[in-house]
């Protein structure tokens, strides 16, 4: 029997929504993995079913994103936010500055722990704008002989996204991608690094993905904190020390239910969709603002605004009695922001927009 309540369409910018089969096998399995007999959670990570476990959740890793053979995949701890410090703490030597673009709050925090180690250029920013739009490649100010370029592939907060990467030659391209991985297909190959928390499209809160190419892990000076060095969790296998096993065996799952979807292309054209209706809405009258740019706008976090800041709060309520969660948009853009990552579906979409035309109707 089926004690599943009805759930609300889940819009929350993160930890977000999950895809349903995922939740379902884990909660069929949590007491007793199959062919274990005891729960996932209480296992040694040393123990043959865990190695199996992120062994799986590597190769699936690979398999989804196309990750090529020359790249580590690591899961750590610390959330994204550690790695605004293990960036610069492994990959920012030899005395060389590192350029960061800057498109958004995200991007000031990976500045703020960048400049504790050493030399950052701000090689292109919108903060002028509110971080309203991603810029433009004329815009930025690259050096050449930096020890790597940063973006934030996905503002989270303000609803931009990057379109295709920024040129940067051969300085590897380094992103924080926490966000919008695995929203579309995705060359690897043109970064140096990766990485992203679990908690938007990946899987649970409390695992952070990197993913490296393997010549920069020489970097690592090994007089590094051993728990900030790339190099030490990619020797050893993500399991220097206990890793965050549930948090691998979920985001395992979901890997493996993204690819059973029909991998990052169906994923994205279904993104592409969701996103295309939603903004579609957003246009309709101009009763509904967006605030990002159009040719910025983000595929996952769909930011827009009302007419008022009265309609603003009473849209909040209203949608949140209506079973649509998680609307209300972060206080530094204000109105609303729909999260519409990978586990959400089309028809929570089709459902918004439907109440966006009621809202409009009774108060436009
Ligand atoms: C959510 C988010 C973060 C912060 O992640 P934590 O896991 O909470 O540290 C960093 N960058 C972006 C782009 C995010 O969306």
């Amino acid at each position: 029997m089926s004690t599943t309540p009805a759930r609300p369409y889940n819009f929350s910018a993160g930890p977000a929504v999950l895809p349903l089969p995922v939740l379902d096998e884990a909660q069929r399995d949590l007491i007793s993995l199959p062919g274990v007999g005891m729960s996932v959670l209480e296992i040694s990570h040393r123990s043959k079913a865990f190695e199996d476990i992120l062994a799986r959740a590597e190769a699936d890793v690979r398999t989804l994103g196309r990750v090529p053979d020359n790249y580590k995949v690591l899961f750590l701890q610390g959330g994204a936010s550690i790695q605004f410090s293990m960036v610069p703490l492994n990959l920012l030597t030899d005395g060389r500055a590192a350029d960061y673009i800057v498109t958004g709050g995200w991007s000031q925090k990976a500045v703020k722990e960048a400049k504790r180690v050493g030399i950052v250029n701000i090689a292109g920013s919108t903060e002028a704008e509110n971080f309203n739009r991603i810029p433009r490649q004329d815009e930025l100010t690259l050096d050449p002989n930096a020890a790597y370029v940063h973006i934030t592939t996905n503002n989270t907060l303000f609803g931009t996204e990057w379109k295709a990467e920024p040129q940067v030659g051969d300085v590897p391209l380094v992103a924080d991608a926490s966000s919008d991985i695995f929203s579309r297909p995705i060359d690897v190959a043109r970064y140096g690094l990766i990485y992203a928390g679990a908690q938007k499209n990946l899987g649970p809160s409390g695992v952070t993905m990197v993913i490296v190419r393997e010549d920069l892990l020489a970097r690592s000076s090994k007089s590094l904190h051993t728990m900030m060095n790339y190099a030490v969790h990619a020797e050893n296998g993500s399991m220097y020390n206990t890793p965050p096993c549930f948090g691998i065996y979920l985001m395992g799952l979901v890997m493996r239910w993204a690819i059973g979807e029909g991998g990052l292309e169906t994923i994205g054209t279904r993104n592409a969709e969701k996103a295309r209706t939603l903004y579609g809405e957003v246009d309709r009258t101009g009763f509904y603002r967006g605030t990002a740019q159009a040719d910025s706008r983000s595929q996952m976090n769909v930011t827009f605004r009302l007419p008022s800041e009265d309609l603003e709060k009473l849209f909040v309520k209203e949608s949140t009695a209506a079973g649509l969660d998680g609307l209300k948009g972060h206080r530094s853009v204000g109105g609303m922001r729909a999260s519409i990552y990978n586990a959400f579906p089309q028809a929570g979409v089709d459902a918004l927009v439907d109440f966006m035309r009621h809202f409009e109707q009774r108060h436009g």
